[in-house]
């Protein structure tokens, strides 16, 4: 299945769908349509598990299903299908998200100077150290100013790297 070779898209399903949702949609793809029964038996996965993994699914508008009663039954049968070109959307979605995080992150270590105790267990900017008088509140040791520019150098890269990988 090609789109599963593409990292992005990977990347974005398992952060949206979670990651048992791969094997699902590299099935799903394959066809034009199929119920989840026999999804779950060539997965050889749980039918409840793939069923609530469809549903994630549909919620990211992913797949869409068309439904059938069953005569001898009088059950209803679920087909579904794999929207494809939907992914391109969670992909710059999922791209989007990430960039806002970066950013808003970058901006609070740029416009901040930080503090971190002795311990190392919290560091908190320069207003805040203040107001506890650099004694950390939770293990008592000393708080010091903190460089930050290797984080914000990191942060920057980081940055690049997903801008630079949009849209492709
Ligand atoms: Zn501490």
């Amino acid at each position: 299945m090609t789109l599963l070779k593409d990292p992005m898209v990977v990347n974005a399903l398992a952060e949206v769908v979670g990651a048992n949702s791969l094997d699902v949609v590299g099935e799903l793809a394959e066809e034009e349509s199929i119920d989840e029964f026999s999804l779950a038996e060539r997965l050889g996965m749980d039918v409840k598990v793939v069923r609530k993994i469809l549903y994630k699914l549909y919620d990211s508008s992913l797949v869409k299903f068309k439904r059938f009663k069953d005569q001898e039954t009088g059950w209803y049968i679920y087909m579904w299908s794999f929207e494809n070109h939907k992914l391109k959307h969670l992909v710059e979605k999922v791209r989007r998200n990430k960039i806002v995080a970066v950013r808003t992150q970058l901006d609070k270590e740029t416009e901040h100077q930080f503090f971190m105790c002795e311990s190392g267990c919290t560091r908190v900017p320069f207003e805040l150290a203040m107001s506890v008088g650099f004694i950390c509140p939770h293990c008592s040791y000393k708080m010091d100013f903190k460089d930050n520019s290797h984080i914000i150098k990191q942060l920057e890269g980081q940055l690049k790297e997903i801008e630079r990988t949009f849209g492709q």
